[in-house]
C-alpha cells in the first residue's frame, strides 16, 4: 500500500514536470492538505509548514473565519469588474484604510502588481505635484531587493537569474546598498529628479536581511527632508509577521497601532499582499493618503479582478484575524524564543553560524558557501523528520511558520531543527 501511495507521490511530482512550465525548483514533498501549523502530504505524513506559501498563511492554514467568509461569498456574488459598484469593496476599504491608518486604498491582486501600482503612483505624483520633468523622476531601491517577477520589477533587481534574457530593461531605478543610510543621503542630496524610495522593512528573499533598528525612520525623516515618497514593501514583512502588525512599526506594541505608528516611520506608500487574505485568495493593495492617491485619475490604472468581492470579504476577516488572536504579540514572543534557542546551539556547533531575524521571520545561516547544496539537504532532511523550510539562497534557510503556532509547538519545532542541524556536524 506505502508503495502505490509513494508512486503517486513520484507521478505528481512527474506530471507536474512533464506539463508545467519550469520556473520553480519545489522541494519534493506533495502537499494536500493543511490546518492550522500543520500540512499533511498525500500520503497523510503530517509536517509543521515553516514557510507558511512565503508568509502569506500568516493566519494559519485553512483558517475556518477566512475560509467561511470566502464560501459565503462566492455563493453570492464573485466578481463585477469595476465598471459597476458591488456591496462589498466600499466596506473593505474603509476597514482596510482605518485598521493601517491611511486615507486610501487602490486594490489589486497579487504582490507584484502591488508593487507596480505604487511605481505608477510615485511617478504621476513626481510629475504632477512635485513638478519634475516629464519622464525624468527616478525612484531610488536597494541591493538585494525582491519586488515580484514583473518586467519593471526585475529591471531593478540584482539577481542575475531573475533578470538575465529579459531585456531591454525599464529605466528610471538607482540602486543603493542596503541599509546604508548615508549611502541613501548622499543620492538624495547629489540628485534633484528623486521621486521615491522603495525599500523592504526587511529583505527576506535576500535571506532575512535585519537593518538597523533606526534604519527605516533615518530613512523615512530623509525622505520627508527632501519631498521624496517613502515606499514600504511590506508583503512578507507586514500582517504580524515580524511581531508588529507593520514592520516599519519597529518595537510598537499596540495592536491599534495606527496613532503611534505616526512616531515610527509611517511609509507615504504601503504596499501589502500574501498574508491580507491569509492565504486564501490573491488580494493586494497600495495604501496611501489623498495628497499622493489622487493623481490616480479613472482610467488611469486597473485590473479586473481588483477589489472583486470574494478579495474584499476575505481580506477582512483574514485582517480581523490578526486582531482577534493577537498574532503580532504572539510573533513577537514566539520569535524571542526561537532566536534564544537556537543562538544557544549556534555556540557550539559547527554547521549553523548565525540565527536573524524579527518576530517570526527568521534565517539560520549555514556553514557553507553560496554555492554548496548543504542548505537543500538540510532542508530535505528536516522534511523527513517532520517540518517544511526552503532555502532563500545556497547558504540560508528561512523559518517563517504560521502565527496561530503555540509554545509547545515553537519549542517542537526548534528541537527537530535542531536534532537535524546536528545530523551535519562536521
Ligand atoms: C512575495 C513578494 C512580492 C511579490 O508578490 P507576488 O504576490 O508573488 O507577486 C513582492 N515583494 C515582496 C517583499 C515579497 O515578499
Amino acid at each position: 500500500m506505502s508503495v502505490l501511495e509513494k508512486m503517486n507521490s513520484a507521478e505528481i511530482i512527474a506530471t507536474e514536470n512533464k506539463y508545467g512550465a519550469h520556473n520553480y525548483h519545489p522541494l519534493p514533498v506533495v502537499l494536500s492538505r493543511g490546518e492550522g501549523v500543520y500540512v499533511w502530504d498525500v500520503d497523510e505524513k503530517k509536517y509543521y509548514d515553516f514557510l507558511s506559501a512565503y508568509s502569506a498563511v500568516n493566519q494559519g492554514h485553512c483558517h475556518p473565519k477566512i475560509v467561511n467568509a470566502m464560501i459565503e461569498q462566492a455563493q453570492t456574488l464573485t466578481l463585477t469588474s469595476r465598471a459597476f459598484y458591488n456591496d462589498k469593496l466600499g466596506n473593505y476599504e474603509k476597514f482596510l484604510t482605518k485598521f493601517f491608518g491611511f486615507d486610501k486604498v487602490l486594490p489589486m491582486n497579487t504582490g507584484a502588481e502591488a508593487v507596480e501600482t505604487a511605481l505608477k503612483i510615485c511617478r504621476k505624483w513626481a510629475y504632477e505635484v512635485k513638478g519634475i520633468e516629464e519622464n525624468d523622476a527616478q525612484i531610488i531601491v536597494c541591493d538585494g531587493n525582491f519586488h515580484g517577477r514583473t518586467t519593471t520589477i526585475i529591471s531593478f533587481s540584482n539577481d542575475e537569474n531573475a533578470r538575465k534574457n529579459f531585456g531591454p530593461y525599464t529605466a528610471g531605478f538607482i540602486k543603493i546598498p542596503y541599509d546604508d543610510i548615508d549611502a541613501l543621503e548622499k543620492v538624495l542630496t547629489t540628485s534633484k529628479n528623486i521621486a521615491g524610495f522603495l525599500v523592504e522593512p526587511i529583505q527576506g528573499e535576500a535571506g532575512v536581511y535585519t537593518p538597523a533598528d533606526d534604519y527605516m525612520m533615518k530613512a523615512k525623516n530623509l525622505c520627508n527632508q527632501h519631498n521624496v515618497l517613502f515606499i514600504a514593501d511590506e508583503i512578507q514583512t507586514g500582517i504580524a509577521r515580524t511581531g508588529s502588525l507593520l514592520a516599519v512599526c519597529g518595537n510598537c506594541d499596540c495592536q491599534n497601532h495606527c496613532e503611534r505608528q505616526a512616531t515610527y516611520a509611517t511609509p507615504d506608500v504601503l504596499i501589502l499582499g500574501k498574508a491580507i487574505s491569509g492565504g486564501v485568495y490573491p488580494v493586494s493593495a497600495v495604501l496611501a493618503n489623498d495628497a499622493i492617491m489622487n493623481v490616480i485619475k479613472p482610467g488611469q490604472h486597473g485590473s479586473t479582478f481588483g477589489g472583486n468581492p470574494i478579495a474584499a470579504a476575505v481580506a477582512v476577516a483574514a485582517l480581523e484575524v490578526v486582531d482577534e488572536e493577537n498574532l503580532a504579540q504572539n510573533a513577537r514572543y514566539l520569535g524571542k524564543i526561537f532566536r534564544t534557542k537556537l543562538s544557544e546551539y549556534i555556540k557550539t556547533s559547527t554547521i549553523a553560524t548565525l540565527v536573524r531575524g524579527r518576530g517570526l521571520l527568521n534565517a539560520v545561516v549555514i556553514n557553507d558557501t553560496e554555492e554548496s547544496d548543504t542548505a537543500w539537504n538540510i532542508c530535505m532532511a528536516l522534511r523527513d523528520n517532520g517540518l517544511l523550510a526552503k532555502p532563500t539562497h545556497g547558504n540560508i534557510i528561512r523559518f517563517a511558520p504560521p502565527l496561530v503556532m503555540n509554545e509547545e509547538q515553537l519549542l517542537d519545532c526548534v528541537s527537530i531543527i535542531i536534532k537535524t542541524l546536528k545530523e551535519f556536524e562536521r
